[in-house]
């Protein structure tokens, strides 16, 4: 029996056999507006878990950093235990969501260049914007954390918009989270959590359709069918495999 550390929203985490890794769980469970809406994506877990994988591999792949170690099944991926830093981290291309919201910014602006933003973890609190300045005085990482987590941000960032690029997907925006690992008293900033339609906004490069959690946010319909589109055009699983894994009901 696996030990369950934590269950969070979308995901359990389980303690993992070697030390210090944890077992990523993905459930198929959908939340928006800090929990208020909540619904059930039949093989979003799965799906998520094999894009956040592919990511992060690619990722590693141009030496940064992350917490993925190895995909266990269909749902599970094992990963280096963090000490998460409480700061979510939000990187924009395009005008939407939250800033069209609070700045009255046009919807779709293309941006001059990507904005950097930073929100508390702190679901209590609704996730409040804060600036580096808090950052630094309250504790939440030092200035040079901060600095490493801006510039691996902003290498993501560049990696990432030309990656989807190429498969016909715009990255409009997407949030990271970043922990501590530790090895031999050395302590190496890593990118956590995941990387999937979960906490990216998608948009195809064409007709700008949404492919990724908006669908479920703004009642759009048919978001399984995203998420495998996006899954598909990756190239991480074909549409035969997935109604295999489905029909396991896994
Ligand atoms: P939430 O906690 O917001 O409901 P999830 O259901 O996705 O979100 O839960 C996953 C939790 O695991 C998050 O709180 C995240 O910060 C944490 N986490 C992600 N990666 C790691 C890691 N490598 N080590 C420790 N904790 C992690
Ligand atoms: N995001 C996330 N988790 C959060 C808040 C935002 O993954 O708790 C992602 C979201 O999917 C989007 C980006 O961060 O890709 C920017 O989100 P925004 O601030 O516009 O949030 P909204 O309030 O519109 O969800």
């Amino acid at each position: 029996m696996k030990k369950k550390i934590y269950e969070g929203k979308a995901k359990v985490l389980y303690q993992g056999k070697e030390p210090n890794t944890i077992i990523q769980y993905f459930k198929d469970d959908a939340t928006a507006f800090n929990n208020k809406k909540k619904a059930t994506i039949p093989g979003k877990g799965v799906l998520n878990n094999f894009i956040s994988e592919l990511i992060m591999t690619r990722l590693n792949d141009i030496n940064i950093p992350n917490h993925f170690i190895k995909r266990l099944n269909m749902r599970e991926q094992l990963v280096h235990k963090l000490e998460i830093i409480p700061i979510e981290v939000v990187i924009r291309n395009i005008a939407t969501g939250s800033l069209v919201k609070r700045l009255g910014i046009e919807e779709g602006k293309i941006l001059s260049r990507p904005i950097i933003e930073f929100y508390l973890k702190n679901d209590e609190l609704n996730d409040p914007i804060i600036s580096e300045e808090h950052i630094i005085v309250f504790d939440w990482a030092s200035h040079e954390e901060l600095e490493s987590i801006i510039s691996i941000s902003q290498r993501i960032n560049d990696f990432l918009t030309g990656y989807f690029y190429s498969q016909k997907i715009r990255l409009v925006d997407f949030k990271l989270e970043f922990g501590r690992f530790w090895e031999n008293q050395e302590m190496t900033i890593m990118v956590a959590d995941e990387i999937s339609p979960d906490n990216c906004r998608l948009w195809d490069l064409q007709t700008n359709e949404k492919l990724d959690k908006d669908r479920f946010r703004q009642d759009l319909g048919n978001v399984d069918r995203a998420y495998k589109e996006v899954a598909y055009r990756l190239g991480v699983l074909s549409e035969k495999e997935f109604k295999k894994v489905l029909k396991n009901d896994i």
